[in-house]
Formats: C-alpha cells, sequence, structure tokens
C-alpha cells in the first residue's frame, strides 16, 4: 500500500517551521529552568543542612563547656575538701541530678580506686577501675572526652572528666560524668527528634568517625566510612556526598570543638529533587496557552503569506484557461515577492495571448486580402454547426478574371482581387464572415439570414463590384451563388455544393448575377418579385 505523499506546500512548511522552532524553543526553556531549578533545590537543601548541623553543633558545644565547667568546680571544691566521704558523695549526686548533663558521675582516686559515685544503683563504689578510659584520665591528668566504650557496667558511652588537685599541686584523681549513647541522655534530648522524615538523617561522629548518635540505633558505636571527604573539611560546610549504597545525599556538617566530634546533616538527593516534576508541570501549564497562541498567530501569517503564492501557482498550471488574466489580476498580493510574481505572470500571460492570437491570425488569414482563409472559415463553421446557427452561404467568383490577367498583368489581378475583397468587408455586417476560397473566387457567410434577405444582400454586394472603379482595368463583375443552412440535418458539404451549383447557373446564364438555390434555382430578380 502507498501512503499518501504529504503535499508540501508552502504554508505546511511555514507552519513546520513556526511548530519545530516553537517546540524547541519551549524544551529548551523547560531544560533550563529545571537545571536552574535543579541547583536552586539543592544549593538551598545544602545550605540548610550546613545551618542546621552548625546550629546543633555550636548548641552541643555549649553543653560541653557547661559540663566541662561544673566538673571544672566540683573538682575545685573536692581538691579543697580532702578526702571527704560526704562532700564526694554529694557532689557525685549534684552533679548527676542537679545539672542533668550526666547518665552518671563518680569520683576516682589517683590510683584508679572508686571514691563516690551516683546512682548507687551501679555499685562500683570501692571499686578498681582499669579500663582505657580510666587509664588514660589517670595518665593524661587534663579535662577529656572520651571515645565511645563500654562503661564498667556495660553501658556504650562516652566519658567525660576533669583532674582533681589540691590546693598544693598534688593530684588527687579526676571527677567524670557519663553520658550514654543508646539510652535516653542528654545527646537525644539536644540532637532531637524532628528531622528524620523525608528519608533525612543526622550522624554525630567522633574524630575516628565512630557513629555517637544516629536514629538508627543499631549504628551508634559502629566505625563508618568517612561521611564527608577529609580534604574539603572544614569548620563546617556542605558536600553531595554518596552513602554506602550508593544513594546521593546533600550533606551540611559542622565541627564541635571540644570534644573533636562532627555533626552531619543530610537529605537524599532524589527526596530534594521530588518538587521539580511539579515545578516542571507548572511552568508548562503556565508555557502552554502563550505556545499555543503564539501557534494559532503562526497559523494566520502561514495562511495570509502562502495564499497569494499558492493561488498564483494554482493559476500557474492554467495559464491558458479563459479568464486567467482576469483570475492573476483579482489575486491580493499584499507583500513584495508575491506583488513582483504576479505582475511577472501577468506579462507573461499577455505575451503569451498575444503570440498565440498573433499564431491564430497569421494561420486562418490570407496574407493577400487579409480575409479569413479555408481554415479560419472553417473553425467558424464548426460554431455555427455546433451552436445550431442558421446562415446563408454566398459564392462569389470574378468574372473573366483571366482576362484581367491577360490583359493587365498579375500584379494588377492582384491588386484587383485586393480591392474586391476590400468591398466585400466593407458592405458585410460585423456578424457576417468572408473568406477568399482561393483565387479570385470568394465565401460570404450570413448568419440568421434567410432567403430573401441573402438575396437582397447579394444582389447588393454585385452592384457595388459592378459601379467599382477599378483602374486600370476598368470595373468586374461578379457572379454569385446562394444556399441556405437552416440549421438542420443537411451536412455543411451539401450546402456550399449547392451554392457552388447557383454560382454555376449563374455563370452559365451569363455571368454577373446572382442565382439563389432551392427547389427551383431563381434569380435574385425572381425572388423579388415572388416577395413583392
Ligand atoms: P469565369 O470565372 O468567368 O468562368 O472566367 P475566369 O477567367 O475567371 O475563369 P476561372 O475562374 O476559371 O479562372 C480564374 C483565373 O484566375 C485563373 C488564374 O490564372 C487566375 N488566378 C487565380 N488566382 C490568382 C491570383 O492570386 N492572382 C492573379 N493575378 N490571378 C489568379
Ligand atoms: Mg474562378
Ligand atoms: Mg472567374
Amino acid at each position: 500500500m502507498r501512503l499518501p505523499r504529504l503535499k508540501l506546500d508552502l504554508r505546511t512548511l511555514i507552519m513546520l517551521l513556526a511548530f519545530a522552532s516553537i517546540a524547541i524553543t519551549l524544551a529548551n526553556s523547560l531544560y533550563a529552568t529545571r537545571q536552574v531549578q535543579r541547583e536552586v533545590l539543592i544549593e538551598n537543601t545544602l545550605e540548610s543542612n550546613r545551618v542546621y548541623a552548625t546550629k546543633l553543633a555550636s548548641t552541643t558545644e555549649m553543653f560541653f563547656q557547661l559540663a566541662e565547667s561544673q566538673l571544672a568546680f566540683s573538682a575545685k571544691t573536692l581538691g579543697q575538701g580532702g578526702n571527704d566521704d560526704a562532700l564526694m558523695q554529694r557532689e557525685v549526686m549534684r552533679l548527676r541530678e542537679q545539672t542533668n548533663s550526666f547518665n552518671s558521675a563518680v569520683i576516682v582516686d589517683a590510683n584508679g580506686w572508686v571514691k563516690a559515685i551516683s546512682p548507687d544503683s551501679l555499685m562500683l563504689k570501692g571499686v578498681h577501675l582499669t579500663t582505657p578510659v580510666t587509664r588514660q584520665a589517670l595518665k593524661e591528668r587534663k579535662p577529656l572526652v572520651s571515645q565511645p566504650s563500654l562503661s564498667v557496667a556495660n553501658n556504650l558511652m562516652v566519658f567525660v572528666s576533669y583532674p582533681i588537685w589540691s590546693p598544693n599541686g598534688v593530684y588527687l584523681g579526676f571527677v567524670g560524668g557519663t553520658i550514654y549513647l543508646k539510652k535516653k541522655s542528654i545527646l537525644n534530648e539536644l540532637l532531637g527528634e524532628q528531622f528524620y522524615r523525608d528519608g533525612s538523617s543526622l550522624y554525630v561522629v567522633d574524630s575516628g568517625n565512630r557513629v555517637l548518635y544516629h536514629q538508627n540505633g543499631t549504628l551508634i558505636g559502629q566505625k563508618i566510612a568517612p561521611l564527608i571527604s577529609d580534604e574539603m573539611k572544614q569548620d563546617n560546610g556542605s558536600q553531595q556526598v554518596s552513602k554506602q549504597n550508593g544513594e546521593p545525599m546533600l550533606a551540611g556538617y559542622a565541627m564541635v570543638a571540644t570534644p573533636g566530634w562532627m555533626i552531619v546533616a543530610m537529605k537524599p538527593t532524589p527526596t530534594t529533587l521530588t518538587p521539580l516534576t511539579s515545578m516542571m508541570l507548572q511552568v508548562v501549564q503556565r508555557a502552554v496557552p502563550l505556545a499555543l497562541l503564539t501557534l494559532a498567530l503562526a497559523w494566520l501569517f502561514a495562511w495570509l503569506i502562502a495564499r497569494p503564492l499558492g493561488q498564483l501557482a494554482d493559476n500557474a498550471s492554467q495559464m491558458d484557461a479563459p479568464g486567467a488574466s482576469t483570475e492573476i489580476g483579482a489575486i491580493r498580493s499584499w507583500y513584495y515577492e508575491a506583488a513582483q510574481i504576479k505582475r511577472a505572470m501577468l506579462t507573461g500571460l499577455g505575451l503569451l495571448q498575444d503570440k498565440i492570437g498573433r499564431l491564430k491570425f497569421e494561420v486562418q488569414t490570407d496574407p493577400m486580402t487579409s480575409l479569413l482563409n479555408r481554415r479560419g472559415l472553417h473553425a467558424v463553421l464548426e460554431y455555427f454547426y455546433a451552436t445550431r446557427q442558421p446562415f446563408a452561404v454566398l459564392a462569389l467568383d470574378i468574372d473573366h478574371f483571366k482576362r484581367v490577367n491577360d490583359g493587365w498583368g498579375h500584379d494588377v489581378g492582384d491588386s484587383v482581387i485586393k480591392s474586391v475583397a476590400q468591398e466585400l468587408s466593407k458592405s458585410s455586417r460585423q456578424t457576417d464572415v468572408v473568406c477568399r476560397n482561393g483565387g479570385e473566387e470568394f465565401l460570404m457567410i450570413l448568419p440568421g439570414a434567410d432567403r430573401e434577405m441573402a438575396a437582397v444582400i447579394a444582389e447588393r454586394v454585385r452592384k457595388k463590384i459592378e459601379q467599382l472603379a477599378l483602374a486600370p482595368v476598368g470595373c468586374v463583375t461578379l457572379s454569385i451563388g446562394v444556399a441556405l443552412w437552416n440549421a438542420d440535418e443537411m451536412p455543411l458539404e451539401q450546402v456550399f455544393k449547392q451554392a457552388d451549383d447557383a454560382l454555376y447557373s449563374a455563370k452559365h446564364a451569363g455571368r454577373n448575377r446572382v442565382v439563389v438555390s432551392g427547389q427551383w434555382q431563381e434569380t435574385a430578380q425572381e425572388i423579388y418579385r415572388q416577395y413583392g
């Protein structure tokens, strides 16, 4: 099966062009808008995560400063109080209960023995501590925040400690507090639970990338791959990162100076970009009406531009149709190119018609007398026959023409033929047709003439020629045979045969006379008599 071919006209082409430009422009602006919106969304999320992490970091930092100053205060009190059991017990209770900073509080002497502890339920008083955390505190004798580690009571915790010095500079041990990582603690309260919708998450890691806080409790205490690449790390900042499972994330981070921790707030990139789709839909919704309007305008203009050219093109294929120039003339060519083409077509058409006219004239005209020749007569007769137009035929022949030729020469003969032809033309009506039938013979066709009228006209013509003064010949006479075609079934040749016969009769009867063909051949005079 052959598919119908798309008609590639100017209007289709302009429409295709308009449609393509609108589509490309629309797609391009959608793409650009999407890219910009995407970057804005990513930038905003990175920045808000950074701000959030920074805020949490500064709160956490404040907490550690406060905890340290509380411990410092206790250490000073204890250093001055000497080995007072009751004081020590009061101090651990105050640290734990009054400040709410620690899950437990403990005082350890310089040899690692627990001197006081709160809560009592831990039952560690008098126990000798040898955990790495204790050993580190005893060894370094300075304020410390430990790595996450298991306490003696088997709680995952960080330990904040402060050395106790006597007023005269003797090291007495340390006072410290624990913050449990897996149980309810000050950390939970600080870091809150509000952040974890839509896949967002919060990590607190120590300097060794061990998780101290995360909403997924199983991660706490685990060492994980670095969340933020080291080379970019500053006090705070943001980065696009990938989780272990490859999920792209937008992370904001901030350092907590005192414990050397890092807080990282992150949100999955796809979640961040979810609003893009609806944003794009809104852009499309806003852009489409104008695009449609533009398209409608393009359609209108395509129509207006293509119309005159289309009409000119249609006419170009029918330049020879009747009325072509009128039709082309009526085309509204409202812009330069169309106007020029129209002008050129009209000029071309004029030349063409001129040429055709001249050709027709040349083909159908006898050059010597400018009367129609046989071919021209034939065309006229075809028309009369087709339209059933009755007519009379006059067959005319110059009498004794040979004598003219013989007496005065061929050229004079020619001029006589021309003069007779001229006179025949003059004495015929506009609708009559005069034709040179060859030699010195002529035919006249009188449309609509009846027998009498034809006879009268023939007689008048005969008289006119008879009276014509033709120097140097003097005068010539004509014999005329008349016949009638009544638009009946009679073939045209027969009418001409009848006219010829009548002419022959006229010659035979003595020349210079009219004979009308009929049931009886009659002379013009006889017809006059009949009709009165
Ligand atoms: P009639 O018709 O009275 O019987 O006698 P006619 O002398 O006219 O005889 P016919 O019609 O037979 O002869 C016509 C002559 O006209 C013959 C030819 O030499 C001459 N003739 C034909 N055509 C031309 C022409 O174009 N120019 C000239 N000068 N003579 C022509
Ligand atoms: Mg003749
Ligand atoms: Mg003759």
